[in-house]
């Protein structure tokens, strides 16, 4: 493949951008490729070179790179109308009444411009509504570029994972161990009064991906519950993509107190929004007393190609074609692993997916999952299936990003360039693409 002109764009870029990108893990070693346009389930680079696209813009793109004819439009007439007015328009009240019909937990919706926007939202709103201020995460899990969960440690020690955040600030964050009981009670028994809220990803996607063991959620629930203090779902990776318009919080079952979203409800344009009930997202001014405000929130583009979206997959078998596509692919991949890397993972649900370099466990097995991680007790793999951020960590990050990625990059296929970050199927992609993944796979392992 000739990368000319992406190395030329990459030189210009160091010059005017930190590390030549807008956000980090886009910076691909020795340089990224600059992508030119998309294609269906491909995107084709400024040299030309064509890729299957699995990174799907980190998870936004439900529906690839073609986007279904009334998304276009409803995109294309709002933009032409005129971009934007410091005024509620129509089309917001419509996908925040679309969400609340939708997702479980969700009265009302407020809508701001990124995930890392709603989460900081979301942290502030809770720490408001109960005057408390201590949030719990988990070890593992990501919520965006904040303070208050750029954190690392545990809760008997948390420190900034950053430069540039106080550790005094880092001293209101209490990691804990996901899929771990036993260590929150414990951070419940000793901090219980001053928690604010537990933020967590249902599914860990960014050290991922790490499914919830039975009874994990409901922990959590019932320990907020008893405490008083807020359950946020971080739902921005999965929300509309794991169970559907439901969100994860349906397929699970479990209602979460708040929830932040970002990616697919906005349809492929920035955003994030925070929902829940009504008497704790009143609190937000200027119903409340807790501040929220942004200039481009519920910009009608956006919200008129979330909308538009969410509506396109309730009257399209859209859900079912991606993750029965993905459940293709990860059995490929399990046969592939099997054969030629017995000692690594496939994990992942619905339509999200990664194999995982671990040798802890599954090497003595010897044998693979065969449907993606779920959590069942009764798999023979259920002890070698990844259950916190930390198994995950234990992967071979150096094979995965200098050679695993540049090897599956140079026969065409894109995947996420860190070793931790979910991987997507789209509506775009088919069972061609799928196969020709799994030859790449099968070659590159
Ligand atoms: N929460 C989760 C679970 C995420 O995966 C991300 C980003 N991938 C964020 C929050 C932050 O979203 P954004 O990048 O839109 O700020």
């Amino acid at each position: 493949m000739n990368h000319e002109r992406s190395r030329d764009l990459y030189d210009r870029a160091l010059s005017v951008m930190p590390g030549g990108v807008n956000s980090s893990v886009r910076a691909t070693q020795p340089y990224p490729f600059f992508v030119d346009s998309g294609d269906g389930a491909h995107v084709i680079d400024a040299d030309g070179n064509r890729y299957v696209d699995y990174v799907m813009g980190y998870g936004p793109l439900l529906y690839g790179h073609d986007l279904p004819e009334p998304v276009q439009s409803a995109i294309q007439s709002h933009a032409s109308a005129g971009p934007m007015y410091g005024a509620p328009t129509e089309v917001e009240v419509e996908l925040a009444e679309f969400v609340a019909r939708h997702v479980p937990s969700v009265e009302m919706v407020r809508f701001v411009n990124s995930g890392t926007e709603a989460t900081v939202s979301a942290v502030r709103l809770a720490r408001g509504y109960t005057e408390r201020n201590k949030i719990v995460v988990m070890q593992g899990g990501y919520h965006g570029a904040q303070e208050s969960t750029l954190v690392a440690g545990d809760a008997d020690n948390p420190s900034p994972s950053t430069a540039g955040i106080p550790h005094s600030f880092a001293e209101h964050t209490l990691p804990v161990p996901f899929n771990d009981s036993e260590a929150i009670r414990t951070v419940f028994e000793d901090h219980g009064d001053d928690i604010a809220a537990v933020l967590v990803e249902p599914i860990l996607g960014n050290k991922g991906i790490v499914t919830p063991v039975d009874g994990y959620h409901e922990t959590l629930r019932e320990l907020c519950n008893d405490y008083g203090s807020l359950l946020v779902f971080d739902e921005v990776i999965t929300g509309f993509r794991v169970g559907g318009l439901q969100c994860a919080q349906g397929k699970f079952g479990v209602t979460p107190d708040l929830t932040t979203f970002g990616k697919i409800v906005g349809g492929g344009f920035p955003v994030g929004a925070i929902g829940g009930k009504s008497n704790i997202i009143e609190h937000f001014t200027p119903s409340g007393d807790v501040f929220q405000s942004g200039t481009f929130s519920g910009h009608p583009v956006t919200m008129a190609a979330g909308l538009a979206t969410l509506e396109y997959a309730a009257e399209h078998d859209v859900y079912d074609h991606i993750n029965s596509l993905a459940e293709q692919l990860r059995s490929g991949l399990t046969d592939i692993l099997a054969d030629r890397a017995p000692e690594y993972t496939v994990v992942g649900t619905d339509s999200m997916f990664k194999t995982i370099f671990t040798r802890d466990g599954a090497t003595e097995r010897g044998e693979q999952c065969g449907a993606g991680c779920r959590q069942d007790p009764n798999c023979p793999n259920f002890e070698s299936c990844p259950k916190t951020g930390a198994d995950v960590a234990n992967a071979e990050t150096d094979r995965w990003e200098r050679l695993f990625w540049q090897e599956m990059k140079d026969r065409g296929v894109f995947l996420t360039a860190n070793q931790f970050e979910s991987q997507f199927v789209s509506y775009a992609h088919t069972e061609e693409d799928i196969e020709k993944t799994l030859e790449a796979y099968a070659e590159a392992l």
